[in-house]
């Protein structure tokens, strides 16, 4: 009997265990045919922008190309498509990794009973993690909630070398028609990045040839390209976690790397524990937090979205996230804190959109990075912390380049004048809005706001 591999968000051939598991299980069986089936779910495929339906429709379509023209694409609810194509295949397993959001496992419960009635199992090997979400756990079996602890746990934990080579020969089939891909939006001055498995290893392997070493000193600056970029890859598995520590020593910049690894593990782990903190502030005193609302505030998360509150570093991250659905992490650190200590709206507006747009976009490492900023998350910072939009772009972006490469409208301005533009006479003359709140006057009163909360615990 054949085996169906069902792919989502592990969109490679390389170090995939459930990969292999279909594979041995389609031998096992004397027949040795694998169906490599995506499903495009039509909930997930609505809430994405632009950018996130055209990295995902590039990676899938690389993915295809690996399998030889062969990648089994239905239209449709999983919950129907999945048994569908495994009643077709008169398949008796189906093949996947284990997915720990709270969407994907409500879907995969679901698709697991449909597939049961027809007597098919459904088989979770390995998970988007060097750890799973849920074996690291305190000595009294309670989860962390704290990263550094959580880090040497894990540490201490350990993972598995990378899975085995995929196997020249194996036999993909499609028992239905192919419903095609789906239309992607077509991108208008867009710098999307290559997607797909090849140029996501190409991309790892200059990045630790030429750059791990440099990691820690240059992963905070806006302006350079100090990062792997590897985090959209990352979230639709064109490479494992395990896959890129598994090539990291103990070297400086290398034990830097693998700590911002266990953010995203840790997160997800989070995420297992809290699934309501999607939703919610995970210290339940910041649901008491005043948060304006009106047309005022509408007008303004209006221009933070679009890159026009009157401040460089924000707006030019901003239109970033739209152009390229992509973002540093210093400079989400600083939207998300503008959006949330300047504005005083809620964390969750920010999130969506972040979500919307990213083409990384992760539930786990996105709720907890706004929770994280907002201060009322697992680890978070202190409240009390508000990022100067100003001295942030000056520290981390100090010749202006980050903040002019997004901002047409700053580029007659030299050097670091493009974070000051109120500084220099004409500074305004080419249409760039003038700053759409005080920063001195709203850190104020964010703080004021915080200090009527009830006290901690
Ligand atoms: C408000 C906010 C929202 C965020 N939303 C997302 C999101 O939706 N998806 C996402 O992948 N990351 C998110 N992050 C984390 C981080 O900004 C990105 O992972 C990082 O910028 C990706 O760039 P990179 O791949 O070059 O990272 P690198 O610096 O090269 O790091 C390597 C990998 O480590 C992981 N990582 C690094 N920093 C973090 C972190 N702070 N939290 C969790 N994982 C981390 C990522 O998988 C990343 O690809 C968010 C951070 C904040 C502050």
């Amino acid at each position: 009997m054949p085996a169906v591999l069902w792919f989502r968000r592990d969109l490679r051939l390389a170090d995939n265990p459930a990969l292999l598991a279909a594979v041995a299980q389609a031998r096992a069986d004397g027949d040795g045919r694998v169906v490599p089936l995506f499903a495009l779910d039509p909930v997930l495929w609505a809430n994405a922008g632009a950018v996130r339906q055209a990295a995902l429709v590039a990676s899938m379509r690389s993915l295809g190309a690996s399998l030889g023209g062969n990648l089994l694409i239905a239209h449709g609810a999983p919950a129907e498509v999945v048994p569908r194509v495994a009643a077709a295949a008169g398949a008796r397993s189906v093949h996947c990794a284990a997915d720990f959001g709270p969407y994907g496992q409500r879907r995969d419960a679901t698709v697991e009973e449909a597939l049961t009635a027809l007597g098919v199992t459904l088989e979770r090997t390995g998970s988007p993690y060097a750890v799973a979400p849920g074996r690291v756990m305190k000595a009294d079996q309670t989860p962390y909630r704290v990263f550094t602890p959580f880090y040497r746990a894990w540490l201490a934990h350990g993972w598995r070398a990378p899975a085995d080579e995929c196997p020249r020969d194996v036999d993909w089939w499609m028992p239905i028609a192919c419903d095609g891909y789906p239309t992607a939006p077509e991108l208008v001055g867009t710098l999307l990045p290559p997607m797909g498995e090849q140029s996501a290893l190409a991309r790892w392997d200059s990045f630790r040839e030429h750059r791990v070493a440099e990691y820690g000193e240059h992963r905070n600056r806006a302006d350079l390209d100090g990062t792997t970029l590897l985090s959209a890859s990352l979230k639709w598995g064109e490479v494992h976690p395990r896959t890129l520590l598994s090539d990291l020593d103990d070297s400086e910049g290398a034990e830097v790397l693998r700590k911002e690894i266990a953010w995203r593990e840790f997160y997800a782990d989070v995420l297992l524990h809290h699934p309501s903190s999607v939703n919610s502030s995970l210290d339940s005193r910041f649901e008491q937090m005043a948060v304006d609302e009106g047309a005022v505030a509408d007008e303004r998360f209006a221009a933070w979205c679009e890159g026009r509150t009157g401040y460089p570093f924000v707006d030019a991250g901003m239109r970033q996230l739209i152009a390229e659905g992509w973002m540093h992490n210093r400079v989400r650190m600083v939207v998300a804190s503008f959006l949330i200590k300047d504005l005083h709206l809620p964390w969750w507006r920010g999130a969506q959109w972040f979500m919307k747009h990213l083409r990384d976009g992760d539930l786990a490492s996105n709720t907890h990075g706004w929770q994280w900023t907002a201060g009322c998350g697992t680890d978070a910072s202190p409240y009390y912390r508000v990022f100067n939009p100003v001295t942030q772009g000056l520290r981390f972006d100090p010749n202006g380049d980050y903040a002019r490469r997004y901002i047409p409208e700053l580029r007659h301005l030299a050097g670091s004048a493009a974070h000051e533009p109120w500084t220099v006479i004409d500074g305004f003359s080419q249409g760039y809005p003038a700053r759409v709140v005080d920063h001195a006057e709203e850190r104020e009163e964010s703080l004021r706001r915080l200090a009527a909360l009830p006290p901690r615990q």
